[in-house]
């Protein structure tokens, strides 16, 4: 699997050393990006580099590095990184998010207002600072963005469980809106993908639940057609080839039904 679809453009992927993250990084690594990954587990960090070898990305089109972006600190250092070993950014992924829960055990609107702002921080406000950042540099790539939000965030419905998860990520999709609209008069798109439910370690590495019970639940939500008719919850590859659909600037359709005789 080695392409040239994004030969020689800059990318990075936040969570990229896991999940949705991760198959992306690997794909554009396939397709010949010059790729920075990062996480915060060094290991999986490492372990998502040498996926990306293997499917035929060069060592030196591979940048790791380790870091929370919950601190401002490291997305300062984060963009720099990028700059100094690449030279520009050409596409920003703003993947990484999480489920964050009450330690005691308390769920729903019981949960305590520091859960809510820890999911603030993962889901919206660190989107929002990495963005400020990197954009003078998107802006002279004539760049892209693709943000990582939810079903959950989506409709005027309201969101039974999970909603200090839906809240951040609603409003990462209205500043998702909002900022398409200003960024393009710069010449930057940007694009934001609300996957279903998606088979990675999202809610597995939850205190308490682990795989068996995350694939437990993924098997009872894809045998009930009134969840997904499809029968079946998405892949990280799956949301991952939409990412770089919408990453793709110049992708031309195979063919022209219209010219179709
Ligand atoms: P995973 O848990 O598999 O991966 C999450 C990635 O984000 C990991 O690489 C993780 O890094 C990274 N990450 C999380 N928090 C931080 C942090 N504070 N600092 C640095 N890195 C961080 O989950 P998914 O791949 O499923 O999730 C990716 C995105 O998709 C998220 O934004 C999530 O909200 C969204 N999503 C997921 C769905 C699902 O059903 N799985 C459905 C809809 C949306 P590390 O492991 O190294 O800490």
């Amino acid at each position: 699997m080695s392409g040239t679809r994004f030969a020689g453009k800059v990318v990075l992927i936040t969570g990229s050393s896991n999940g949705i993250g991760r198959a992306c990084a690997v794909l554009f690594a396939g397709e010949g990006a010059k790729v920075v990954i990062t996480g915060r587990n060094a290991e999986d960090v490492e372990k998502t580099r040498k996926i990306c070898l293997s499917v035929g990305a060069k060592q030196s089109d591979l940048h790791p590095t380790v870091g929370d972006v919950m601190d401002d600190g490291f997305l300062t250092i984060l963009v720099e990184t990028v700059i100094d070993t690449f030279g520009k950014m050409d596409i920003l992924i703003n993947n990484a998010g999480s489920l964050e829960v009450d330690m005691t055990g308390k769920e729903g609107w019981e949960m305590g207002v520091d859960v809510m702002e820890r999911s603030w921080n993962s889901n919206f406000k660190q989107v929002l600072q990495l963005t400020q950042k990197a954009i003078p540099h998107l802006i002279k790539s004539r760049g892209e963005i693709v943000n990582v939000s939810t079903f959950l965030s989506s409709g005027p419905i309201g969101v039974m469980s999970m909603p200090y998860y839906a809240v951040p990520k609603a409003a990462l999709d209205q500043m998702s809106r909002s900022m398409a609209h200003e960024f393009i008069l710069k010449g930057v798109r940007l694009n934001t993908v609300n996957p279903g439910l998606v088979s990675t370690a999202f809610f597995s590495r939850l205190p308490g639940v682990g795989d068996d019970n995350a694939r437990k639940m993924e098997e009872y939500v894809q045998s009930k057609p009134e969840y997904i008719p499809l029968g079946r919850v998405a892949t990280a590859e799956d949301v991952a080839e939409t990412i770089l659909f919408l990453a793709d600037r110049y992708y031309l359709p195979r063919r022209n039904i219209l010219e179709m005789k």
